[in-house]
């Protein structure tokens, strides 16, 4: 196992690192640093930068779209990203919808989907989750009856990232209720834009909208927009979940969470000196610090053994449950150093039209906010309890 990078993955190191500090726009990387939150119009422009410099996909084909790096450039590239503040594109598309179009999708859907899903022209959001489903997702009840080149889709789709913003949306629809549940499940692309579709907002406890209950009550839905065959969807749900999990580490995202902590903590004052030569804070950052290490260098190894013949199996489960408790035990700290400059939010400043600067040191903005939205992180993706199971089961054999 060789850990260590060679000296053209550094190159390219600091190749990212160097058109990043030129490229991600200032007044980005300023709203990023002072927690505030980012909106479409903001995302989408960071796409179409890093579409015209064919950075968008690091994971595609070359032959749709992909730069054809290796799975280390890319983890390099994740890291730099992440460092410089950049923030996640939404992963609908770039990393869940578009590998199953490529993979499993006929020539006109690729012709069709993976070009808008590359220049952001379709933002897509996931129809897994149901009223009832989630956890047990081949007990979904939304049901796809056949009606000449249609199908005709009705029920309800629940806790939908971005449905509220997205053009299209990938749904797994009940087609046959006659024998093993996970058999009559199919893969169908529905038109947001579909009469028959109504979009409801669930505001969630930090209190903004990223999440939705999405209706569908006669929706009339094109079989040419079914992936592969039908009743054959969970096959390829399955596929897209294997992706979802992957990347979920972000050990870029949490050193640049660590760096804001470190900074708040340099500028807090305490005990006439400053927060950062306590010795309570220094022993909780230390152990933050050891825990961002292991999981990175299980990355690492999990890497390395991808430039082998070693083929990935339960690590991703096991990095999941490990990256979401350190990313909860970091927003703890966070939030425990920020103290009562938790509070106040000002992530909303641009759309609610206040001129009032943010309460508190800029640091601190967005604590409270990414703790809150941060208790989702052990359910969605797959709860923690699920990956437990999984990793007893097939790691441990009990
Ligand atoms: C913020 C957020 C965003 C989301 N975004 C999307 C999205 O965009 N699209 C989408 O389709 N879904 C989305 N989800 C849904 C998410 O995938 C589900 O919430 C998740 O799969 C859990 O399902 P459930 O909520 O129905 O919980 P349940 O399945 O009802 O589980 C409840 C609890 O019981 C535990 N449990 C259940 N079965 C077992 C078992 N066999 N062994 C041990 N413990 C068990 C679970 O771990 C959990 O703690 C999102 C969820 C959240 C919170």
């Amino acid at each position: 196992m060789d850990l260590s990078f060679t000296p053209d993955e550094i190159a390219f190191q600091n190749e990212v690192r160097a058109w990043m500090a030129d490229n991600f726009p200032a007044d980005l990387r300023t709203k990023v640093e002072a927690g505030e939150k980012l909106y479409k119009p903001d995302l989408l422009r960071w796409q179409k930068i890093l579409a015209a410099k064919g950075w968008i996909a690091p994971a595609w084909p070359v032959e749709y779209g992909g730069p054809g790096w290796t799975p280390t450039q890319r983890y390099i590239y994740a890291n730099e990203m992440a460092l410089a503040g950049a923030p996640d594109l939404p992963a609908f598309g770039l990393k869940m919808v578009g590998p199953v179009i490529y993979t499993y999708g006929n020539e006109a859907q690729k012709a069709h989907f993976l070009p808008r899903i590359l220049s952001g022209e379709d933002w897509w959001c996931q129809g897994y989750s149901e009223p009832g489903s989630g956890s047990d997702l081949a007990s979904l009840k939304t049901k796809a009856v056949s009606d000449g080149d249609d199908y005709i889709v009705n029920g309800s789709k629940i806790w939908t990232t971005g449905a509220h913003d997205a053009d299209w949306i990938f749904c797994l629809v009940r087609t046959d209720d006659t024998g093993k549940k996970q058999e009559g499940i199919s893969f169908l692309l529905i038109d947001m834009k579909t009469p028959g579709i109504e979009v409801s907002p669930l505001i969630i406890i930090n209190g903004d909208h990223t999440v939705n209950q999405v209706f569908f009550t006669d929706v009339r839905a094109p079989k040419k927009n079914l992936i592969g065959k039908e009743n054959e969807g969970w096959t390829y749900a399955k596929f897209l979940l294997v992706n979802e999990r992957n990347g979920i580490a972000q050990v870029g995202h949490k050193k640049h969470t660590l760096r804001r902590i470190r900074k708040l903590a340099d500028k807090t004052d305490m005990n006439g000196g400053k927060l950062a030569d306590e010795a309570g804070y220094q022993r909780r950052l230390a152990e933050t610090e050891v825990a961002l290490m292991a999981l990175e260098y299980s990355e690492l190894r999990f890497l390395s053994g991808q430039k082998t013949e070693h083929a990935p199996g339960t690590e991703a489960n096991m990095m999941k449950v490990a990256a979401t408790q350190l990313q909860q035990s970091m927003s703890e700290l966070f939030i425990e150093i920020a103290g009562y400059y938790s509070f106040p939010y000002d992530g909303f400043r641009d759309t609610k039209g206040s001129n009032e600067p943010p309460v508190g040191p800029t640091e601190a903005g967005g604590a409270m906010f990414d703790f809150l939205y941060g208790r989702a992180a052990t359910i969605y993706g797959g709860s923690n309890e699920i990956q437990r199971d999984v990793i007893a089961k097939v790691l441990l054999s009990i």
